[in-house]
Parts: structure tokens; sequence; C-alpha cells
């Protein structure tokens, strides 16, 4: 008998898979854990033992994938930057750092009024021409007890913090308790004076960074092949928890932070990559689709960090030198989805308690969302810090934005794309003032036309 004929399914599986690119491998897991999601919040009323067992198995692959992920930020960040330095020679460094703050800043800013631009249009804080204070419920809002936990004690001089922050006193205890601009600055510092010692030792150290990154990046690769896995977990856990049924009292919010967060993703981040890299940006999408895929699932550009890396250099063909500078740097300081995110959701707030919306109200919410996107950490949910501080500045109560974390899922996981896609398009910018040949014949290597 021809044993090929009895081949076992699970070998055709495994040839399926091998043969279909990642995205599309997590784009089908994404699909498949939505309507997964809606069937577990089916069955819950039915038979809530099984729901809860099936949702629990959910949060044990999703936070196996996560931990995976995260494991790798702080090695990564690490060698990235101190390779990335050293790799400049020391020489370009400042020129390169130069351009990437003045990309970032740029961009977020221009987030910010895309924020201002969708509140001024949709007017989310006034229903039936009248402030919604009431309707929403602020007035009688009670805070929860993890909410209370995120922002006891916070002020406006917590803002200096961030920047104390950046100069550690232990870089052990930093990178343990996720300061990332701490890290940051200590490995620019090891990669700098690596290159300024004598050549025996400057050799060994670059070749050291340099090895250790490409170790790095070889575990990433391995990681990422669990992707699919983890954003079926991940996604499914979302939609069987909460299903979008609290969204409804807060649709002209919602209609504002979406519209704006695609109108960042879809018009302004195209016309960045066109006019400033000419660069097609349907490549790009498809070259960053597991990468934004993953910031979707997990809400922490952090945690996504090695497959952005992954995208960007693998993918797109940006050169190692751009890639692992820019992009760590970009997963901590540019967040445009989080500043524009900010200013709606203040704004929103600020216009429900019937505060008046003028020219210089709007402003200052935006500089300071902008400032403050910086310092955000690029977990989940991590913006709401940063509202907090923000609408203190107006003179409303903490309590209102806790409106916000009731219904912040969706628009955390989105903004999250907006923040690493915004990350990848510096690289390609700054890959291509560099004079680096992106999506030319050298690169694009996996990414399909
Ligand atoms: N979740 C976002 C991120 O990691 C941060 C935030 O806006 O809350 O990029």
């Amino acid at each position: 008998m021809d044993s090929g004929c009895l081949r076992p399914i699970p070998a055709c599986g495994e040839i399926l898979m091998r043969k279909l690119q990642l995205h599309w491998q997590i784009l089908i897991a994404f699909v498949l854990a939505i309507i997964i999601g809606f069937a577990t919040r089916g069955i819950s009323s039915s038979s809530p033992e099984l729901a809860e067992t099936l949702i629990q198995a959910y949060n044990f692959f999703g936070t196996l994938f996560i931990n995976a992920l995260k494991m790798l930020i702080v090695p990564l960040i690490f060698f990235s930057i101190g390779a990335g330095v050293a790799n400049t020679g020391g020489k370009n460094f400042g020129r390169l750092g130069g351009k990437t703050l003045l990309y970032y800043i740029c961009t977020s800013g221009l987030a910010a009024l895309i924020g201002v631009l969708m509140v001024t249009i949709v007017q989310p804080g006034i229903v039936d021409g009248q402030p919604a204070r009431e309707m929403l419920g602020l007035d009688r809002q009670e805070l929860g007890a993890s909410f209370q936990e995120r922002i006891e004690g916070k002020s406006f001089g917590d803002l200096k913090d961030v920047f104390i922050s950046m100069v550690p006193a232990n870089v052990v205890k930093a990178a343990a308790e996720g300061q990332m601009l701490g890290l940051i600055f200590f490995s620019i510092l090891l990669g700098f004076f690596s290159t300024k010692l004598d050549p025996q030792h400057s050799e060994f150290m670059l070749t050291f960074l340099e090895s250790m990154f490409q170790l790095m990046m070889r575990i990433t690769h391995f990681v990422m092949l669990f992707a699919p896995i983890g954003v079926l977990a991940l996604v499914a856990r979302v939609i069987a928890e909460t299903g979008f049924d609290s969204f409804v009292p807060l649709a002209k919010f919602l209609v504002a932070v979406f519209g704006g967060l695609l109108l960042h993703l879809f018009v302004m981040m195209p016309l960045v990559l066109v006019f400033a890299a000419r660069v097609n940006p349907l490549k790009h999408y498809a070259a960053m689709a597991p990468a934004m895929l993953t910031a979707f699932s997990t809400s922490s550009s952090a945690a996504t960090l090695p497959m952005t890396m992954d995208c960007v250099e693998n993918r797109a063909g940006v050169s190692n030198r751009v890639t692992s500078f820019v992009l760590p740097m970009g997963a901590t300081v540019n967040m445009d989805g989080t500043a524009l995110f900010e200013v709606v959701a203040v704004l929103f707030l600020v216009q429900a308690y019937g505060i008046p919306l003028d020219f210089v109200t709007m402003i200052t919410v935006a500089i300071l969302a902008l400032v403050t996107s910086i310092g955000v950490a690029a977990v989940p949910s991590a913006s709401l810090v940063a509202i907090v501080l923000i609408l203190g500045n107006f003179g409303i109560p903490a309590s209102a934005a806790a409106l916000i974390l009731a219904i912040d899922r969706l628009p955390d996981m989105t903004r999250t794309v907006n923040n690493i896609f915004g990350d990848s398009c510096g690289a390609v910018v700054i890959a291509k003032s560099e004079g680096e040949d992106i999506y030319g014949s050298g690169g694009a290597s996996e990414a399909p036309a």
C-alpha cells in the first residue's frame, strides 16, 4: 500500500502553515478569534462554567505569548541601542539622534492636531446641544479600586520625574521596573563609549554587542512563529469578556477617537511615507502587518517591539544601523496614537463639563498631550495616567477618567497600532534620508509586493 496516501492530516496542516506567510496566519487567527470570542460570550449565559474555563484557557496562552515578548524587551533595547550607537562609530550618532527626535516630535504633534480636528468636527462632549456631563453620569462617577491605585497621588509635578528617570540611579532597577528611558540613556552611553576604548577592547565590544543583538533577533524570530496562537488567545479573551455593549453610551466620543486614529493611520502616515520617503504605503502596510496585528492584540508597543524590529528590518529592508536605534527609541518616546487619544479624551471631558473649547485650550491640551505621550509607558492603558494629569489642569476630577477606562480596551488596542506604525514609518523616513534603498532590490525580502 502506498503510505503516501495515508499521510496523517497534521502533516498537511503543517505544510499549509509553513507555506502561508506569517501575516496571513495571524490574520486568520484574528478572524477566528472574533468568532470564538463571540461564541464564548454566547454560551456564557447557558453554561457559565464552560465559558469561564475557556476564557482562562485563552488567558493562559495569551499570557504565555505576551511574556515571551516581554522577556525580550530589556535585552533587545539594551543590545540594539548599544550596538546601534557603537556601529555609527559614535560619529553619526548625533545626526541620527537629532533626525529621529525631530521626526518623532513633528509626527506626534500632527497626531495631536488630528485629535483637535476630530473634536472640533464631532463635538463629542455635546449631546442635543448640551454638555453631556449629567447624561454620562459624570457627577455620580464611582471610582473602581484599580483605577484609584493607578492615579493615586499623580500631579503635574510627576512630569519632571519622567525627565529625572532618564538618568536612573540604578540601571538594573530601571530595567526591572520597565523605565525604558533610563535604560535607553544607559545603552546610548554604553554604545558611544565602546567606540572610545583602545582598538583591542573597542573591537571586542562591537563584536559582542552586535552578536548579542543578532542573538536576540533570532529568538524574536522564533517567538514570532507563535504569534497566530497568541493573537487568537488574546483577541478571543477580550471579545469574550467585554463584547461591544459598553460602547453605546459613548458613541460620539468613540467616533472622534476611531475617526482620528484611522485618519492618522490611513491618511497622514501614507502621506509621510510618500512625500518624505517615496515609499509605496501599501508595501509598508504589508510588511508591517504581523507587528500591527500583534500591537492590536497586546495593546503594548513595548511588547510588540521585537516584532516591529523584525518586520522593519527583514520585511521592509531597513538597515540594522537605523532599525536598532530608531525603533527602541520610538517604542518609548514616539506615541502618535496615544497623543491623539489623550487630546480627544481630555477635550471630550472638558466639553462635557461645559468648559468652552477655545483655541488656546485646544492648543494647550495638544501640547500637554505631546509632552506626556513621551513619558507614557508603552503598556496597556498607560495613557490614562497622562489624561488624569491633564484633566487636573482644568479642575476636572480624576474620577471622570474612569469613564474612559471602562471602555478603553478597543481604543487602546487601536492606538497601539498607530504607535508602532508611526515608529516604523520613522525608521523608513530616516533610512531614506541616510541614502538607503527601502523596498528596492535589496529590501522587502519577505514582504509581498
Ligand atoms: N498601550 C499604549 C502602547 O503601549 C500606550 C497607551 O496609549 O496607553 O503603545
